[in-house]
């Protein structure tokens, strides 16, 4: 096959998504602790966490913007607790500022260098990283995010906006990320063709079709494998 460019999923393939979030949802419970202790009696951590799926189940529309939904979860939280003025703006930069400290996994960032000194790049992403706060821009040629695109992975959309913005068919663009259905799946719908970053060496869940074109163990394996086209 021939692969003239190369989109990437950023969470659970460039770094743990979990200790980011989870650093972050603490350090707006802190904030709270010291700044709103009724509200953070209120919404712990993981109260906090059920209104927002709550949230993200009543607000389907809003699946492609988790920033949008996560700003309303802050705003009615004050509001149960009484208050109207709900220092959102404060609150959203502590969360994003933590969920942005992620820490890579040892091969991805030369990885990084290695694909995009030969092809363009294009983060594409359901999440909100900011590749400018996490210090890998310059290995980026273009950001696609669900909230942009008005769609979420593993609608075609996201993928098409990120065909176009690469001027690439995408025929001949390699979809690469960790996760079956939303980077797989959806990858190879839109006509891409795809590669599972598969870190923890599953098996191929066979109910969702056919398997991925590569199934690789790391981003230096992809960095191989682009190499030897
Ligand atoms: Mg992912």
């Amino acid at each position: 096959m021939r692969i003239l460019a190369v989109t990437l999923d950023l969470d659970d393939t460039l770094w743990p998504v979990l200790p980011a979030l989870e650093r972050a949802d603490q350090a707006v419970d802190d904030y709270l602790q010291r700044h709103h202790p009724a509200v953070a009696r209120t919404w712990p951590v993981s109260a906090m966490r059920a209104l927002r799926a709550r949230i993200a189940a009543e607000r389907p529309d809003l699946a492609h913007d988790f920033a949008t939904q996560r700003q309303l979860t802050l705003q009615q939280a004050f509001t149960a607790c009484g208050i109207e003025a709900a220092p959102v703006d404060v609150l959203w930069e502590i969360y994003f500022a933590a969920r942005n400290r992620v820490e890579l996994y040892p091969d991805s960032l030369p990885a990084l260098r290695r694909i995009n000194a030969r092809r363009p790049l294009a983060s594409l992403t359901n999440g909100n990283a900011d590749l400018e706060r996490i210090g890998i821009r310059a290995h980026f040629d273009h950001h696609v995010c669900a909230r942009d695109a008005g769609a979420a992975k593993p609608d075609q959309r996201i993928f098409l906006a990120a065909a176009e913005r690469l001027g690439v068919p995408p025929a001949e663009i390699l979809h690469v990320g960790d996760d079956p259905l939303l980077d797989v799946v959806g990858a190879r719908d839109a006509g891409l063709r795809t590669a599972w970053l598969n870190r923890r060496n599953q098996p191929w869940p066979d109910r969702l079709g056919s398997p991925p074109d590569l199934d690789l163990p790391d981003m230096t394996a992809l960095a191989d494998w682009l190499d030897a086209r």
